[in-house]
């Protein structure tokens, strides 16, 4: 049951989207594709090896004011789905692809969300990213709440580097790294490691609306679902 909803949506946002396009964006997407390949050889790197079980689709453009992805599960699919400002920004369309790429490199199974330690890590390392391509720098402190997520995970892969690759050795989907794994990888205090394991959207979901880079949320989610269907 749950799937066919999930079916249907997907084929309601795909249709959506091809009747949206322009002629000169599906070039464009070959080229969000290259560097999407490209974003994932880095991210296999520091991260270890994507779920190669789900297959790749070519980036979307579409008319949301966020990005965001979708796994479909039964078909061992996967899709970015990038937001209409990245079509004139290219520095918001590396971005967002950096992020949704480490959602994509362990899909979460039937029912689970990403925790913090998987949002922030896909934003810390977005961002990164962005920096190094497009010189861009990013700034902390418009949101605590967001700004505890990017400290948390900073502090995390200060310590060591590759502490999510190792992890990723014991336990490969991110979101389902506990706190006990944590501890006992990154030698973390259990306090940091619970807050890292919540779910992220639940700890979003107390949070006012706010506009700013690090917005990769379940608020801007919701909002760019609703103004589809609107
Ligand atoms: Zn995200």
């Amino acid at each position: 049951m749950r799937t066919l909803r999930f079916m249907e949506d997907l084929l309601a946002i795909e249709a959506e989207t091809k009747f949206l396009l322009a002629a000169g964006d599906r070039s464009y997407e070959q080229k969000l594709m290259q560097e999407l390949l490209r974003i994932f050889k880095e991210a296999e790197l520091k991260f270890g090896p994507r779920d190669d079980s789900y297959q790749l689709s070519v980036p979307r453009i579409t008319e949301c004011a966020s990005s965001r992805t979708y796994i479909l599960r039964p078909l061992r699919m996967t899709r970015i789905y990038l937001s209409r400002e990245s079509r004139i920004k290219p520095w918001l369309a590396s971005l967002e692809l950096a992020h949704e790429a480490i959602h994509v490199l362990s899909p979460i199974g039937f029912g689970g969300g990403p925790t913090i330690l998987e949002e922030g890590l896909a934003e810390c390392f977005a961002q990164r990213y962005v920096s190094r391509v497009h010189g861009m720098e990013f700034e902390r402190g418009s949101n605590p709440k967001a700004d505890a997520v990017m400290q948390a995970v900073s502090t995390l892969l200060a310590k060591n580097d590759s502490v999510i690759k190792v992890l990723r050795t014991r336990q490969p989907v991110i979101s389902k790294i506990d706190e006990k794994l944590l501890v006992e990888v990154a030698g973390i205090k259990l306090s940091e490691a619970k807050f890292l394991c919540t779910d992220f959207r639940s700890y979003w979901r107390t949070q006012s609306p706010w506009s700013g880079f690090a917005t990769q949320g379940a608020e801007r989610l919701a909002a760019c679902l609703r103004s589809i269907w609107k």
